[in-house]
């Protein structure tokens, strides 16, 4: 586990990513600015350790060997494919994570009941591109 606090470089990094993909997304910041800071600041030191902005809220037993996988670099596929952040950093503007794509039986629909997708027509770009290789 890295402590401390993560280079000027990658923050200023991880910022920019964080600002464009709340537009892009259509997702909101949380009202909590801590929120935000902790995990922008989370993303930022995996980025100096493991040279990619590994989601900072799951534990890993491997972190370098989950590094190597795209599941859990940010933005994650569970934000791609249900828009639904866990770490509360891309929310709906009461600073709810959206679930309302996520399958009924998953934890986050199990913690915050449905909470709907304010921006429909944006995000959740992993269901709307074609994947050739997908059956
Ligand atoms: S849950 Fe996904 S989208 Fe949210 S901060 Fe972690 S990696 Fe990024």
């Amino acid at each position: 586990m890295s402590a401390g606090t993560p280079s000027e470089k990658s923050l200023k990094k991880v910022q920019k990513f964080v600002e464009h993909y709340w537009e892009k997304s259509g997702t909101f910041p949380h009202p909590d600015k801590g929120v935000v800071e902790v995990v922008v600041n989370g993303l930022a030191q995996h980025l100096d350790e493991l040279g990619k902005p590994l989601c900072p809220c799951n534990f890993y037993p491997d972190k370098k060997a989950e590094a190597e996988k795209r599941t859990w670099i940010c933005a994650c596929e569970e934000m791609k494919e249900y828009k639904y952040c866990h770490c509360l950093l891309f929310v709906n503007p009461d600073g709810l994570p959206i679930t309302e794509y996520l399958p009924e039986t998953h934890e986050g629909r199990l913690t915050y009941g449905l909470v709907k997708d304010p921006t429909p027509n944006k995000g959740r770009e992993s269901t709307k591109v074609t994947h050739p290789n997908r059956v």
